[in-house]
């Protein structure tokens, strides 16, 4: 049996499959991954700061004007779609084989897809909050009012995602770890894992079968029990065709 097909009797024998995904889930739905060579960090922009140094915390604090505008010109993007991937992971979750999605991306796709476990561990663009109060707001107040301030204190609004500099959602982090300790399928795709939270969650995953699915390869290859080296989308709609979803 090759691979894939490995892959798809696993998923077809498990009702406890965690999915972990990074921006590569997202990229065929045109949500740049900002991190790789074609991303935003290889953008030009009228500005003498990296991206990166733009979505940290410093940033945010000392320039909470230009970090505003640049969330709304480069993180924000609309009219976006789920694809495959997302849709193929609702299906397993309304056939009761998933616990949960956990995700680094902040593009609500895997909710917009159905799914409702979901642990959004670098948080999401659908919230906002004065950094002050903690009021809270929504995305279309937030795109109409740059530079964007609570209109109860004056504070300044900032999106529920987690910057550079930042700790992760301690709720989100928690529920993710809960569902991984309780695993016994890890998929892990369109991650590098290089990136902290994501190289320290895996380590929670201790017994089971762990499938990769990545273009690339990663330096955990050699953990897993599976290793597809192939187009997310495809492989999760090929590995979860057969599930019937009740
Ligand atoms: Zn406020």
């Amino acid at each position: 049996m090759n691979d894939l097909d490995e892959a798809k009797k696993i998923v077809e024998n498990s009702d406890k499959i965690v999915f972990f995904g990074g921006a590569g889930v997202s990229t065929a739905s045109g949500i740049p991954d900002f991190r790789s060579a074609t991303g935003l960090y290889n953008k030009k922009n009228n500005s003498d700061f990296s991206p990166e140094y733009m979505l940290s915390h410093e940033f945010f604090i000392n320039h909470p004007d230009l970090f505003q505008k640049y969330v709304l010109e480069n993180l924000i993007v609309d009219g976006v779609l789920p694809n495959k991937a997302h849709y193929s992971l609702t299906k397993l979750e309304n056939a009761n084989k998933l616990l949960g999605v956990i995700t680094q991306n902040i593009d609500s796709l895997d909710k917009m897809a159905g799914t409702k476990n979901i642990a959004e561990i670098h948080g999401n663009l659908r919230d906002y909050y004065c950094v002050n109060c903690n009021t809270s707001y929504d995305l279309k107040y937030y795109k109409e009012n740059i530079p964007c301030t609570c209109k109860k204190c004056g504070g300044v609004v900032r999106p529920d995602v987690t910057l550079y500099g930042e700790v992760p959602p301690q709720d989100q982090f928690l529920k993710a770890i809960n569902w991984i300790k309780k695993a016994d399928t890890m998929i892990v795709a369109g991650s590098s894992l290089v990136v902290y939270p994501a190289s320290s969650l895996i380590n929670y995953f201790q017994n089971g079968k762990l499938i990769l699915i990545n273009y690339d390869s990663t330096n955990y290859d050699f953990m897993a029990d599976i290793v597809i080296h192939d187009d997310i989308g495809k492989t999760l709609e090929y590995i979860t065709e057969d599930i019937n979803e009740g």
